[in-house]
């Protein structure tokens, strides 16, 4: 569980998972997101897949417990030895100062906290649009970044398809609960000092440059 550990926080179409795929192509780093760890789940038809469904379908978090586990395994695969990128982790007090403990007791270094920051109206408005491509994962959106044929991803031709929780009664819920649940985090991260907010309402590679830019320059591939 050593080496870099960023964490990406922000509000659901913030931009997380876009910014942590690039970030993780860039710099080798695992992207961890446990939404998509707990979709996986849910196609694989496990346990933990479906007890998770009710929750992710209403726009309601996960129970922290199972979060923990499902986290806690998953940092310890080989591929984040040199760190990780999290992408949707913590979204609790409880996660946070879990993660912290943990960080702690392997003596890791201290996370890099980044902060995508946006309004609620445009939080709305780009997880209405929001295209996931089934097969590669790929982000597109109907506005924002058109697929050039409908329903097509660019990246590899795979269907691209709307997230059931990004239905617009959906994504009010999953904001009000950010607010409610995650927004406190940028308080607990400030004060451990290790927080920087960007603006994350500029142009997709805008907020990339500005992420790369945080993280240690000799992480990013072809500098070291
Ligand atoms: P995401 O793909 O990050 O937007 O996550 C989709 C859904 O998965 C969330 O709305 C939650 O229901 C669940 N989820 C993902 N990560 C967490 C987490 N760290 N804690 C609790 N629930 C989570």
């Amino acid at each position: 569980m050593g080496g870099s550990i960023i964490i990406l926080l922000g509000a659901p179409g913030a931009g997380k998972g876009t910014q942590a795929k690039r970030l993780s192509a860039a710099t080798g780093l695992a992207h961890i997101s446990t939404g998509d760890l707990f979709r996986e789940n849910q196609t694989q038809g496990t346990p933990l897949g479906l007890e998770a469904k009710g929750y992710m379908e209403k726009g309601a978090l996960v129970p922290d417990d199972l979060v923990l586990r499902m986290l806690f395994d998953r940092v310890e695969r080989a591929d984040t030895r040199e760190g990780y990128v999290l992408d949707g982790f913590p979204r609790t007090e409880p996660q946070a100062v879990a993660l912290t403990a943990a960080l702690e007791r392997k003596g890791a270094a201290c996370p890099l906290v980044v902060q995508l920051d946006l309004d609620d109206r445009t939080i709305i408005e780009r997880a209405a649009g929001r295209l996931i491509c089934k097969s590669c994962g790929n982000i597109q959106h109907l506005s924002f970044s058109p697929p050039r044929a409908p329903g097509i991803c660019d990246v590899c031709g795979g269907e691209l398809h709307q997230r059931k929780d990004d239905q617009p009664d959906v994504v009010r819920e999953r904001v009000a609960v950010y607010h409610r649940q995650t927004a406190p985090l940028v308080a607990y991260y400030a004060r451990q000092g290790v927080l920087t907010t960007v603006d994350g309402s500029r142009e997709p590679d805008d907020v990339f440059q500005e992420l790369l830019a945080l993280v240690q320059p000799s992480r990013v591939r072809g500098e070291d």
